[in-house]
């Protein structure tokens, strides 16, 4: 970890992801990002607070179970009940871990990624979801000073930096630090000069690139 996250969950994904309301793809990314951030995890703290008092008096049976919902981790064959230790036996250590332990727990070692190739200066390795999960996970490698295109979502999607940074008509994002998009936003990453970037990418549904020759490439290229 270096530096200082600057950018973080929106509320309203805290919210989904305190009620488990979020998909496998996106929760594991979110999940990954609390790791890494305090002030997310405070966030997530009082909301965990604000629902437990909402769902107060309703049917055990009806009680959402916010820490059962806690990340859902692709490759993690631990059952449901058995996650975070079960219901109310969340284990904190695990917070302190950053990008490596995250990706050793979606069953890559960052250092020896099976990267393919998509594109001049890109590769991707996607993330194997459970079984009828809808979604897309997958790691995005993308050379130093690479402009990818400018594209729009079909869906929210979380952009978590794992090494070095890059940079987008709302700033720069370096190593922790999340992008919180959905269906409105359109954007142009560019990969850091220097560093270059790598980052996991969760989304609910396939990117849309603008412009006829990229919506060509998509099939190809896969994302
Ligand atoms: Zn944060």
């Amino acid at each position: 970890m270096t530096g200082k996250i600057e950018h973080h969950l929106d509320a309203a994904t805290l919210m989904a992801f305190s009620a488990g309301c979020l998909g496998e793809p996106l929760s594991a990314v979110a999940a990954a990002h609390l790791e890494m951030c305090a002030h997310c995890r405070a966030e997530l703290v009082d909301i965990d607070l604000i629902g437990g008092v909402l769902l107060e008096g309703m049917p055990a049976s009806g009680v959402l179970n916010a820490q059962a919902a806690l990340p859902a981790m692709p490759g993690d064959v631990v059952p449901m009940s058995g996650r975070n230790g079960g219901p109310g036996g969340k284990d904190k250590a695990r917070y302190s871990d950053g990008p490596q332990s995250f990706a050793a727990r979606i069953g890559v070692d960052l250092a020896h990624v099976p990267w393919r190739r998509l594109g001049p200066g890109v590769w991707h390795y996607r993330v194997k979801l459970s079984p009828g999960v809808k979604g897309d996970l997958r790691l995005l490698k993308i050379a130093a000073g690479k402009r990818m295109p400018e594209h729009g979502h079909g869906g929210s999607e979380l952009t978590l930096v794992l090494d070095g940074a890059y940079r987008d008509e709302r700033g720069e994002y370096r190593c922790g630090d999340i992008q919180d998009v959905d269906e409105a936003d359109e954007h142009q990453p560019v990969a850091d000069p220097q560093l270059g970037c790598v980052c996991i990418i969760a989304s609910e549904q396939r990117v849309r690139y603008k412009g006829i020759v990229n919506r060509l490439l998509q099939p190809l290229i896969g994302i």
